[in-house]
């Protein structure tokens, strides 16, 4: 019997002698680098198997099952052999997982030998891909490699019968790492309120001081977070203005459901995955006002680690865990980065000697769609059939980048906006690692079109054959790959993608699968004034598109009209982010953003869900048809000019794009939709044009995000398809 998926390092072989026992079989259970191999004699094989993968480890994922008749050898017992070397290492690495529930009972139990020990695990759960440094998975390929284990827990990982058998991060106080609280820098007072309370151990004193107000850079899983009070307004409003964060929401790390639930209205189970994502949904409860800036919604999480369980413990309150960086620069995952980048923002740190070998950020849901794919679900490889050995470098934004070979794809860490040296040396690293993980050495190469990206310029630098990728093409083949679908019809909405005809794309509709596609409709064209500014500079996008259609500007505009009148500087684009900033512009949301698609988003925010009105926004033909915002433009300014309110004009809006996107959909006439592009992130846009386009099939990323972490994998697609041809 062939066993394949991720069947390593989960507590597979312990399962499988432990049944092979209990249904009185004979033979043996083994590793190999294809994954588990075993024979079994006796009269209870058929129910063997059976169970073997209804009863699965919960961390294991079978992902195939081969068996061969052969005749009986007539041994009795059954044993686990050793590892069989040799061969491409198949096996999968399996992702961090939360911390299970047996571990957590001796967590929190005063008898157990790891009673508040933060680095408690199992073969079931703990860290796993951040803590790899090579394969074999085990114990010396892996950051825990400089500790002895002690006889106890050497006894435990040697058991077949326990559940750390063969746990490679098993440790113990007595032999296992480390945590440390350096508190140097926080002010005389706090600092005696942290110390104060008799004999604490480090995690309790940097709760006390958090209690009472202090920011603390904490290490964790992939990396450093900042922990503040999420209910002290002082402690958040100074968190935000070190570390030079504006408007973006803070995540917030809760102790238990009830306090998530407490917090934010949820649907599904997502929270409490073993992923344990940051997820996203409409808030209920109250925080700190500076925790998330006019948003409806909040970001919650559950402790991911004994750390976060012991820190939250003793918190007693809702922590707001935000990324340890500065603005956007990568998060800090060595100590001494942290101790030195985050100095200033920190008024102490809470340490710890295991170290991170990837930082991986954690991953964000909105309902049950993936927005960041990161931590808990990286490295899981996707099926991407008849992938030839290939890399795609993804594309500038939110940057991923995907390997694959034999039919599947690994979609690498959130690594994310690929502008300068430190997050290009983060992606290449990340690039090298895992074509040592997974035995990956790539062929053909592929990148987006855009020639001026560091992740084009990474992919031209390296030998192969390079294959150019149109961004929203790789958008559609994203999608159509993750739902094993050859063609559709994608409606492919983002900010900035560049185009077959070296312009700006980003409101388009394209008809095809991964091996070619057709432009069969776009937005209008508008120029963008003053290029890039106009990004950051909202209200540049209102003013181009009141030129564009026709309509009066206010005087201080008239300087940035004539270069949209004139062309001056300011590109063409038919992007769809861009009149979603224009029209939060128009509403008086936002003159300008300090962070991309934040004028969307509080456009989207400000909507009333009930309007049921939409602007015109007609479709028009001609060599591909034509989405014409102008008379919708039109209608905003008079209800504007009216006293319309901001969730009127939003809503209507909101509708006016929906069924234009169904309309124009339906001209083409393709049986099945792709919605994507991070535009699609709004999910009020996303839901109403969902409801348009019924009784059309329609086809959204699920495991994928649907901004620019999704295009990589998309990459992938579009070159094994070109490949395959
Ligand atoms: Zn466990
Ligand atoms: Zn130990």
């Amino acid at each position: 019997m062939r066993v394949t998926g991720r069947v390593q390092g989960v507590g597979f072989r312990p399962f499988v002698f432990a049944l092979a026992r209990r249904l009185g079989l004979a033979g043996f259970v083994l590793n190999d680098s294809l994954g588990v191999l075993a024979e079994v004699e006796g009269e209870g094989v058929e129910e063997f198997l059976a169970r073997l993968v209804a009863d699965a480890p919960p961390l294991a994922c079978v992902e195939r099952l081969a068996t061969e008749a052969l005749p009986p050898t007539g041994e009795s017992g059954f044993t686990i052999r050793a590892s069989a070397g040799g061969g491409p290492p198949d096996a999968a690495v399996s992702p961090d997982a939360a911390t299970c529930d047996a571990c957590l009972a001796e967590l929190f139990d005063p008898a157990d030998r790891r009673y508040r020990y933060p680095f408690i695990n199992c073969t079931g759960c703990g860290p796993r891909f951040t803590i790899v440094t090579a394969v074999p998975y085990d114990r010396p390929s892996t950051t825990m490699a400089a500790f002895t284990m002690c006889r106890a827990c050497r006894a435990e990982y040697q058991d077949p019968g326990d559940r750390r058998f063969h746990a490679q991060p098993n440790a113990c106080p007595d032999c296992g790492p480390r945590v440390r609280l350096v508190a140097d820098r926080i002010p005389a007072g706090r600092r005696r309120e942290a110390i104060a309370g008799g004999p604490r151990d480090a995690i309790s004193a940097a709760a006390a001081a958090v209690r009472s107000g202090a920011i603390l850079a904490v290490k964790g899983i992939g990396g450093f977070h900042l922990a503040c009070r999420a209910d002290d307004e002082a402690a958040v409003s100074a968190l935000r203005a070190r570390k030079h964060r504006e408007d973006r929401p803070f995540a917030i790390m809760v102790g238990d459901l009830d306090a998530a639930r407490a917090l934010v209205e949820l649907d599904g189970d997502e929270i409490r995955s073993r992923a344990r994502p940051i997820v996203i949904a409409p808030r209920r409860g109250d925080v700190a006002p500076s925790v998330a800036p006019r948003s409806r919604e909040l970001g919650v999480m559950l402790p991911y680690s004994p750390l976060h369980h012991l820190l939250l413990a003793d918190a007693g309150v809702p922590l707001v865990m935000t990324s340890g960086n500065v603005s956007d620069e990568p998060i800090a995952f060595t100590d001494e980065d942290a101790l030195r980048r985050l100095a200033g923002i920190a008024d102490l740190f809470l340490l710890h000697d295991r170290p991170i070998r990837t930082r991986t950020d954690d991953s964000v849901l909105r309902g049950r769609r993936v927005v960041r794919r990161s931590r808990g679900f990286v490295p899981e490889p996707l099926p991407l059939p008849a992938a030839p050995a290939l890399l795609a470098t993804g594309a500038e934004l939110k940057s991923t980048f995907t390997l694959a070979r034999d039919g599947r794809a690994w979609v690498g860490h959130h690594i994310g906006d690929l502008r300068n040296v430190e997050t290009l040396a983060s992606f290449a690293d990340g690039v090298e690692h895992f074509e040592r993980l997974f035995a990956v050495a790539p062929q053909l190469i592929a990148h987006d079109m855009h020639p001026d990206y560091l992740s084009t310029s990474y992919a031209l630098a390296r030998e192969g054959e390079h294959v150019a990728v149109q961004h929203h093409h790789a958008h559609l083949a994203a999608a159509l790959a993750e739902h094993g679908e050859p063609e559709a019809l994608g409606a492919i909405f983002d900010g900035t993608g560049y185009g077959t005809d070296g312009t700006i794309w980003g409101g388009e509709l394209l008809l095809g699968g991964p091996g070619g596609f057709t432009r069969a409709g776009h937005l209008r064209p508008v120029r963008m004034p003053g290029g890039e500014s106009a990004i950051r500079e909202p209200w540049r996008m209102a003013c181009a598109w009141l030129a564009e259609s026709g309509l009066e500007t206010p005087p201080a505009w008239a300087n940035v009209r004539r270069l949209a009148e004139t062309g001056l500087a300011s590109p063409v684009t038919t992007s769809m982010g861009r009149l979603f900033d224009a029209v939060a512009a128009l509403c008086g949301l936002r003159e300008t953003v300090t962070y991309e698609g934040q004028a969307a988003i509080e456009l989207e925010a400000a909507a009333d869900a009930h309007e049921t009105a939409a602007y015109p926004l007609p479709v028009t033909e001609g060599a591909a048809l034509v989405l014409d915002p102008r008379p919708a433009i039109a209608a905003i300014v008079d209800d504007l000019a009216r006293g319309a309110g901001v969730a009127l004009v939003s809503a209507r809006f909101h509708n006016a794009v929906a069924r234009a996107t169904a309309a124009a959909c339906r001209e083409v006439g393709a049986p099945a939709v792709v919605l994507s592009g991070g535009v699609f992130q709004n999910a009020l846009l996303l839901d109403r044009t969902t409801e348009a386009l019924r009784p059309a099939r329609v086809l959204t990323p699920v495991r994928l995000p649907c901004n620019d972490g999704g295009i990589s994998y998309g990459q992938a697609a579009v070159a094994a398809a070109l490949h395959g041809a």
